[in-house]
């Protein structure tokens, strides 16, 4: 299938346009010098609305076309207290007319007790959202089925209050992970695609950081449709693994997913499953606890081309590219384009990126 014909499938689906799109794609002339590859960078950190956003404002936008088709004027969501995504869907939600609702997660163990507006947070309190804490220990992304379980029933029994009150509401869950937003990134691989072509080149690689796993399905999703030769490579910040809430399978299941909603018959798992390699290296001590690798990768990244990245998620993936740059998993001369899903704000809220003041 050509670019053009995948393009007129995704109009068709849902979408309420709130970010600024395409976003750009541009090249690192200092980091592709230095570490002899031709790198560039596509710019989901700068989709807007607002300065300070990410690669979940598309999924937002397509979750929330087919909200108020539905008829939702609430949209409750959680994540950990420094969600990207929380902040991004609320900012969505606000600029669609729809009530956002935030339900956040800190583990005070490790993150100590909440004293000021910080990061997202911050961005949060002004917008004025809806904000209920809840604790859960052990990580701030919850992990436990009892947690979860906690967080679920709180959830669900704000919403029982408000449809009591006669309103519709949608509940999103962690990292928007909801089916009507999982062909979101198709978009985003045309693009990127395209932007390249107009640069000259056909990319060998594409990498990003993975999470919740709402980019890589709609990416992959788009390069299978299209027989694109590129080879994703996802750093991830939570452990893949099969019995896990996020792995390989359940992405291969929303690419299908995507297939079906264009209706097309699906590829085999299997075919999918080939084209996802997950590196599981780069976690660190722990989600939301910067690595050492990362803030290197951060500071190197800001010295060298004025581009920031966040210590909860683009610091570690991009951590991985470096590494796999300098142990030659990626070839000298590939054209390398590293997906920047945001997390900016971030780098406001954890500790110890720079160290003290001094
Ligand atoms: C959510 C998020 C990710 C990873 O999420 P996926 O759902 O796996 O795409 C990566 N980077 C940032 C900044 C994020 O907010």
């Amino acid at each position: 299938m050509q670019l053009n014909e995948l393009e007129d499938f995704l109009d068709k689906l849902p979408r309420r346009k709130i970010g600024f799109y395409p976003t750009p794609f541009h090249r690192l002339q200092n980091m592709s010098r230095s570490h002899g590859i031709n790198l560039f960078m596509k710019r989901e950190d700068m989709a807007g609305p607002g300065a300070l956003s990410g690669s979940k404002m598309r999924v937002a936008e397509m979750i929330i076309g087919q909200a108020l088709q539905d008829g939702v004027d609430t949209i409750i969501t959680q994540g950990a207290h420094l969600t990207n995504s929380g902040m991004q869907f609320a900012t969505a939600a606000l600029v669609a007319g729809i009530t956002p609702i935030l339900f956040l997660t800190r583990d005070e163990k490790q993150h100590g007790e909440l004293t000021e507006y910080r990061g997202n947070l911050l961005l949060d309190k002004l917008m004025d959202v809806e904000t209920h804490y809840l604790s859960a220990p052990g990580s701030a992304y919850i992990n436990r089925p009892d947690d979860k379980q906690r967080v679920l029933d709180a959830m669900n029994a704000r919403k029982a209050e408000l449809e009591a009150q006669g309103r519709k509401v949608l509940i999103v869950p962690t990292g928007g992970a909801h089916p009507a937003g999982f062909a979101a990134h198709v978009r985003t691989f045309l693009e990127m695609v395209g932007q390249a072509r107009s640069a000259g080149v056909e990319l060998d690689y594409i990498y990003h950081t993975t999470g919740t796993g709402t980019a890589l399905p709609g990416m992959l999703a788009a390069k299978l449709l299209t027989g694109h030769p590129v080879k994703f490579r996802s750093i991830s910040i939570s452990n893949y693994q099969p019995d896990f809430w996020i792995n390989e399978a359940i992405i291969a299941e929303r690419v299908r997913h995507i297939f079906r909603s264009f209706s097309i018959e699906p590829l085999p798992e299997k075919a999918i499953l080939r084209e996802i390699e997950v590196d599981n290296r780069f976690i660190g001590d722990n989600y939301a606890v910067p690595s050492s690798e990362s803030m290197a990768a951060i500071k190197e990244l800001a010295r060298q081309e004025g581009v920031f990245l966040g210590p909860v998620y683009t610091g570690k993936g991009f951590a991985g590219l470096l590494e796999h740059i300098r142990s030659g998993k990626v070839a000298p001369g590939s054209n390398v384009a590293f997906l920047h899903t945001g997390d900016t704000a971030n780098l406001f809220e954890v500790s110890g990126v720079v160290g003290g003041f001094e």
